[in-house]
């Protein structure tokens, strides 16, 4: 792809960057009680201190929380009882509520969330030797309408807070024994994660901060995206270590238009020199994420055109044979068309890895056991059984972040 194009659309995505509006997000913070998480330290101290306290009780519930599993006041045993009762009138500690809980056969655990407007996020716990990794959701929804996902099927409701993105793992840190605890984040859940960019950093810097947070390594946190040349060099501006996993599924112009509809207003060309400016800013190898999907894109063909597209580039590719939505027309391919494809790459010197799949008996696919959760249903009910697809919701056990 020519010069030309990255320039014309360089600004050209910018209405397809944005997320839904700021309003909409907001709308979400209903109900008297506000979310522990939803304010910062410095604003806890000050509440404190309003309220005749020493600043430090605010440390104190936020360690309860973050740290020490606390999902009421009532266990902080530290806290005078009537700063615990008071807490308790005017705070909640989760502003989510699991309303559907399963663990599949290989030990992933998949929660769906009620926030407090109502809408449902999905949120996924996968355990493989040591990492114990949470795949996260920042959108109700998305609006990438990528034709082979049921998360997009409805488009994008809102953008996730950042304590609605927090909470999600701390559901799921919550169900791990005291001894283990979240090692990796991956958001390649439900919605675009670049098109909520401020909300998603505010919740990752929290995370991995020693003073507020778990203390996350960033070199530990994958952020996929479909390619939001904008919203990606500005990730690279913030000077952060998180690795970078573009959604590719497709080696040409053409074919990705017609996979991921949102490159029409991009660009491939557009979207690679976006990633390769990530690479030149962080030192950071960018993985390209590429589903397969029967006849459709795992062609020797498209494996050649491929190689050729990251020939120049330091990438590694992660391989993801789809999962069939039902309703949707694609397929997975058989295991010999999935070993050419890798073999391809291979011979031409591109790092290759096939993403494992995880958690398929339980849908842990973005978009796919929300949707098959009816709101009206009682949500203690187990959706009907049915396939799973993966396209985002993210068993990158083959990544390469860091051990
Ligand atoms: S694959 Fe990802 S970017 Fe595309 S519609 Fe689904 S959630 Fe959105």
């Amino acid at each position: 792809m020519g010069r030309g194009r990255d320039e014309q659309h360089e600004s050209a995505p910018e209405s397809v960057e944005e997320g839904p509006s700021a309003g909409l997000a907001a709308d979400a913070l209903v109900g008297s009680r506000r979310p522990v998480l939803s304010a910062t330290a410095a604003e806890w101290r000050g509440w404190m201190v309003e309220r005749g306290q020493p600043a430090y009780r605010a440390r104190q519930v936020l360690d309860w929380v973050i740290r020490r599993r606390a999902e009421s006041f009532e266990p902080m045993s530290d806290l005078p009882r009537a700063l615990r009762q008071r807490l308790d009138a005017e705070w909640t500690v989760f502003g989510t509520r699991v309303v559907y809980h399963d663990v599949a056969a290989d030990g992933t655990d998949k929660l769906v969330l009620a926030c407090r407007d109502g809408r449902r996020i999905e949120c996924v716990l996968m355990t493989e030797g040591p990492r114990r990794t949470v795949c996260l959701s920042t959108q109700v929804g998305c609006g990438m309408g990528c034709v082979f996902c049921a998360s997009g099927l409805k488009g994008v409701e809102r953008n996730l807070r950042a304590d609605e993105i927090l909470e999600q793992v701390l559901h799921l840190r919550n169900l791990l024994p005291p001894e283990e605890t979240v090692t990796h984040l991956v958001v390649m859940g439900m919605g675009e994660s670049l098109a909520n960019l401020d909300n998603l950093v505010a919740a990752l810097d929290r995370l991995c901060s020693a003073e507020e947070g778990l203390g996350m390594s960033q070199r530990r946190v994958t952020i996929s995206t479909v390619g939001l040349p904008a919203k990606i060099r500005r990730l690279a501006d913030l000077d952060r270590q998180y690795h970078l996993a573009v959604s590719l599924h497709a080696p040409t112009e053409e074919l990705r238009n017609r996979l991921v509809p949102v490159n029409e207003a991009i660009g491939l060309g557009a979207v690679l020199a976006a990633a390769d400016a990530y690479f030149q800013r962080t030192g950071r190898q960018v993985t390209y994420e590429y589903v397969l999907l029967a006849g459709i894109n795992d062609q020797p063909a498209d494996a050649q055109a491929l190689a050729r597209l990251l020939a120049t580039r330091r990438a590694h590719v992660n391989l993801i044979p789809y999962n069939p939505v039902a309703g949707l027309p694609f397929e997975r391919p058989d295991p010999e068309s999935i070993a050419r494809f890798v073999a391809i790459l291979r011979d031409r010197g591109v790092s290759v890895t096939v993403r494992k799949t995880k958690g398929r008996a339980i849908a842990a696919a973005c978009g796919q056991l929300r949707r098959r959760l009816d709101p009206d249903r009682d949500p203690t009910t187990p959706p009907e059984s049915g396939r799973a697809h993966d396209p985002h919701f993210g068993f990158q056990l083959a990544l390469s972040t860091e051990d």
